[in-house]
């Protein structure tokens, strides 16, 4: 019994220390594996939760894909791709995710446009707003942050109306604004 016990006492002494290593190893890589983990889910679903590009907005022109709409002051039916979106108490346009602005342009027919690209193949942009655009190429942008004010510069679709005409992208391809943000429409 007691040479057992000896034995026993020697091994514990030999590779005691060995084995709480072991233990203590396996339980760090645990840990760093289940935070790393965790965290990666945490920025995926950060990044899908969309903010509204306005406050307190309207839609005065939805996204179809399928049938085409009666633009005014062309005279003619187009498919719309986009949302358009007005407020009687606020003009300011934000970012509706982080993201880099990617461009920064104006012509007569969409007026100054903003393009954010976010992650998960998301980019968004935004039409008709005011000269005084907030941001420039290269910008990071977080989720809320204003990049200018709606206004009517979109010469094809609005005269004297501000608005926003809202565009959201997924790998290169328009989708349905209201498929990710709410617009109290679906
Ligand atoms: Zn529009």
């Amino acid at each position: 019994m007691e040479l057992k016990s000896n034995k026993f006492k020697n091994f514990f002494k030999r590779y005691g220390a060995l084995a709480l290593a072991g233990v203590f190893t396996v339980a760090i890589a645990l840990t760093v594996a289940l935070t790393v983990t965790n965290r990666d889910l945490e920025v995926s679903t950060t990044d899908l939760a969309f903010q509204l590009p306005m406050n307190n907005a309207e839609v005065i022109r939805d996204y179809d894909e399928n049938y085409p709409q009666y633009y005014d002051i062309l005279n003619k039916w187009q498919i719309h791709l986009g949302v358009d979106l007005t407020s009687n108490t606020d003009t300011s346009v934000m970012s509706v995710l982080d993201g880099t602005v990617t461009d920064v342009y104006s012509n007569n027919l969409e007026g100054n446009v903003v393009e954010i690209t976010h992650a998960n193949g998301f980019v968004s942009t935004y039409s008709s707003l005011a000269d005084g655009v907030l941001v420039s190429e290269g910008d990071e942008v977080t989720k809320g942050q204003k990049i200018g004010e709606a206004s009517n510069t979109a010469g094809k679709e609005f005269d004297d109306e501000i608005a926003l005409h809202f565009m959201l992208f997924k790998d290169g391809v328009e989708v349905d604004p209201n498929d990710y943000l709410d617009l109290g429409l679906k």
